[in-house]
């Protein structure tokens, strides 16, 4: 069967936020790291979301990125494809939203496509074109500091106009509330007048309701995870989409339990004195990793002899402010990050290889580091262990059984997250073997 949904993501931690809210409301998802260069095989898939790394690289690149990933997906016969940006609208005066929404319009054939950036389970919403952050514009959210891309004005149809040539539109809330097809014929109406692209209010699940049902024939939609959550429903009307029991479903899983956490975010480290009160664990130092292998040596025999037992093990770089300071000083910033990515990639790929197959990963470039060493290039969204953060499973090369990974980003997850996600694993393949 061919897919139904084809999206393709500026950021990979952003490509699992959309595929784990598919999942949620009933889609079968595979993300792809990446546009693949060979044959993949989807299975079941209902969606796909190309993860690609568009969202700070020069505007030119993110277009050419997008538009091989478009092109893909097409080949795939996704009927709707989804381009999924921040829900802070993440983007300079450069780009990278209005160009590469524009050269997706132009390559489906079509005339206009909304952005609805908007995810009001997590505080953001939009009201008259302007984007809040909880109860904060977005320019007074923290936003405006944002190291590569500030973002000093919430007006999203002014910021938008200035990334593209052609006019933007507003779709606001009074029209929303009059339901779907009154909003389908404001967005005709602006289609006649040339309006490419119109920025959407949202402040509820209901509104994204409405959007997704005016929007459910449109061959590309932009926005954040939470249209992506409002999505299937218009499918699953359309007779597009099967009614499946469990869409998070995996394969048994197997092997040895491992967390590896390379960041050092206040969630994180929360999560790693937590686990610690209850398992073994190896701190890593990034002075040790400089001056040769015997660290990752001990950080090796470390975890093999703990996980005879099956784990879970942690294996961490995770440092307070003043730890990570006192790397950074003495070796440099880039290096300090360097070495720990570096470590953790090639922990993985050993520890894996001798029989890891339950891997927890912690920090959004640290997985990064590890989804590169093991060279993956496709994960099965699984069920959701936190919000925002499922499990997945990857095909390995020469191994019967999946690797069953969990990515987590830095600020993501309760505090029991690393043992809670064993658990959620265990219950996930156990629908797996009903
Ligand atoms: P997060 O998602 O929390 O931002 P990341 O993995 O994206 O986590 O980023 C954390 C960065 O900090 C990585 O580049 C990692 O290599 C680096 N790092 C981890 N531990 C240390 C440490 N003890 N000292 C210095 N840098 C570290």
């Amino acid at each position: 069967m061919s897919l139904v949904l084809g999206a393709i993501a500026d950021d990979f931690t952003g490509a699992t936020d959309l595929a784990n809210n598919l999942v949620r409301a009933g889609m079968r998802c595979v993300q792809l790291i990446g546009v693949p260069d060979g044959e993949v095989d989807l299975g079941d898939a209902d969606a796909v979301v190309v993860a690609l790394k568009s969202r700070a690289c020069p505007a030119a690149e993110a277009v050419a990125d997008s538009l091989a990933a478009l092109d893909w997906l097409q080949s795939r016969g996704a009927r709707q494809c989804f381009f999924k940006y921040c829900s802070t609208f993440d983007s300079t005066d450069a780009g990278n939203i209005g160009p590469v929404a524009d050269a997706l319009l132009d390559r489906v054939g079509s005339g206009q496509t909304v952005m609805v950036p908007a995810f009001p389970a997590n505080g953001r919403t939009v009201y008259q074109g302007h984007l809040f952050v909880g109860d904060r514009l977005l320019n007074d959210s923290g936003m405006q500091h944002h190291p590569l891309n500030p973002m000093t004005d919430a007006d999203l149809v002014r910021v938008l106009g200035r990334q593209t040539p052609h006019p933007v539109g507003l779709a606001a809330r009074p029209l929303l509330a009059r339901g779907a097809d009154a909003t389908r014929a404001h967005l005709t109406a602006l289609a006649n007048e040339g309006v490419r692209h119109v920025i959407c209010d949202t402040l509820d699940e209901d509104d994204l309701e409405t959007l997704a049902e005016a929007v459910v024939d449109y061959p590309l939609v932009t926005g954040g995870s939470g249209l992506g959550q409002a999505l299937p429903a218009q499918y699953r009307l359309r007779g597009w989409l099967a009614e499946v029991a469990a869409p998070g479903r995996l394969a048994p899983a197997s092997g040895g339990a491992l967390v590896l956490s390379g960041s050092c975010s206040r969630a994180t480290l929360g999560q790693v004195s937590r686990f610690l009160e209850q398992h073994p664990g190896f701190a890593l130092d990034p002075l040790a990793l400089a001056e040769g292998d015997a660290h990752l040596e001990a950080a090796l025999t470390f975890a093999r002899g703990a996980l005879v037992d099956g784990g879970p093990v942690l294996i961490y770089a995770s440092a307070d402010p003043e730890g990570v300071q006192a790397a950074q000083q003495a070796i440099g910033v880039a290096r300090a990050g360097a070495l720990v990515e570096q470590a953790l990639g090639r922990l993985a790929r050993t520890l894996v290889d001798e029989g890891v197959g339950r891997l927890v990963v912690a920090g959004g470039e640290s997985a990064g580091a590890v989804v590169s060493a093991l060279g993956i290039r496709q994960l099965r969204i699984g069920g959701q262990i936190d919000p925002g953060v499922p499990w997945t499973q990857a095909p390995l090369e020469g191994r019967e059984t999946p690797l069953s990974l969990a990515l987590k980003s830095g600020n993501f997850g309760s505090e029991a997250f690393f043992t809670r996600a064993f658990t959620v694993l265990d219950e996930l393949a156990g629908e797996g073997r009903a």
